[in-house]
């Protein structure tokens, strides 16, 4: 059973040699006798997503939400897997299922709670780690419910080609939106233009003044921005926000490998223009993975939303894979094949 290991805790911008792959012992393909609630999963994909790098860091204070992982275990994530053995009435052998799983060959989940049975054949299994898991979710509800979104708004996306910004522009743009994003290199505006229907698109890279910038693509000012990456941009957004806008805060991908956070100056802007900005968290909508996934399955089945992953092959290629989200390599949705079968 190879897997991924933690080496020990990260400081700054994470390494490949902060994790080890190694060949671990051959573990029996059933659950052990006395477990009566496990699963034994063998894992096909696994997801790489930027809330992990928070996990590698001991945190010192409350402010995590799931808890760090050890230095010297298996890395844990979301991933897609098929059941190969249970003692939990809710699974049966030859179940695919999505949920968090290991960076491992086979994994025993003993508590397999946060595992969601697979029922749609006709779309790719590996949209399980993104378009129709836990990235989907992000995004639908943290721009249907989180944005409150109008017909007709103005709405402005940061990081916006990746697994959850493509998502939130094609939303937007069903909804009847204006949709700018921002991303870090041509290839990816031109994705956003030409693939996933964003009115505008701009490298953030190519321009040393964003405020100047946002004001460019929004003259009358923005409703809704969807927040992905967080510092300076945060800053340039205020000032171009219109009365009454919101800002969802999904993440803010650009502090994570800081030791101290950028400062935000512009925060008084939530005042004097009555912005409200609200941080949310995915996990507080899993209840309703349900009535997200009959909603987006049926958007992808019509051809109304398209979705783009960036795959790698092989658990040795899992560490490379995870470093990819902080320098911007990935396009789309990144993940790596464990196994196709
Ligand atoms: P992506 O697929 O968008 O990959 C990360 C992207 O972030 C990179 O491709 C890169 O794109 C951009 N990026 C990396 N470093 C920086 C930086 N220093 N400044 C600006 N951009 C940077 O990841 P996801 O779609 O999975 O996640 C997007 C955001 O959503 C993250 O902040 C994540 O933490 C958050 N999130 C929050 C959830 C919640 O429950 N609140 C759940 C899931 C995700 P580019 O080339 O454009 O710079």
């Amino acid at each position: 059973n190879k897997k991924v290991v933690l080496r020990h805790y990260v400081t700054g911008f994470p390494k490949e040699d902060d994790m080890e792959v190694v060949a671990a012992e051959t573990i029996p393909l059933k659950v052990p006798e006395g477990s009566s609630e496990a699963v034994l999963v063998k894992n096909l994909y696994i997801s790489c997503d930027p809330y992990m790098r928070g996990r590698m860091s001991k945190y010192e204070n409350d402010s995590s939400y799931i808890p760090d992982l050890l230095p010297g275990s298996v890395i844990t994530g979301l991933g897609v897997a098929r059941v190969v053995d249970s003692t939990n009435p809710k699974f049966v052998k030859g179940d695919l299922v999505w949920g968090m799983t290991g960076w491992e060959e086979y994994s025993l989940i003993e508590n397999p709670e946060g595992l969601h049975k697979i029922t749609y054949a006709d779309v790719p299994l590996s949209y399980y780690t993104g378009v129709l898991g836990m990235p989907g979710l992000t995004a639908y509800y943290g721009f249907y419910d989180v944005c409150s979104p109008k017909k007709g708004e103005y709405v402005f996306i940061s990081a916006a080609s990746g697994a959850v910004g493509q998502l939130v522009g094609q939303f937007a743009k069903l909804m009847g939106c204006y949709v700018v994003g921002s991303a870090g290199s041509d290839k990816k505006v031109e994705l956003l233009k030409n693939k996933f229907g964003f009115d505008e698109a701009f490298n953030y890279k190519k321009e040393n003044d964003w405020n100047a910038a946002l004001k460019r693509y929004f003259p009358e000012g923005i409703d809704i921005y969807f927040e992905n990456v967080g510092g300076a941009m945060l800053d340039a957004v205020l000032v171009n926000m219109r009365l009454h806008g919101r800002i969802a805060v999904c993440g803010l991908i650009s502090q994570y490998n800081l030791e101290k956070p950028d400062g935000v100056h512009n925060l008084f802007c939530l005042v004097s223009k009555r912005i409200r900005m609200e941080g949310f968290l995915v996990t507080d909508y899993f209840h309703k993975c349900g009535e997200f996934e009959e909603k987006v399955i049926q958007y992808i089945r019509e051809g109304k939303i398209v979705y783009l992953e960036d795959v790698v092959e092989g658990l040795e290629s899992a560490p490379a894979a995870l470093l990819r989200l902080f320098t911007g390599s990935n396009v789309g949705k990144q993940l790596v094949v464990v196994s196709r079968e």
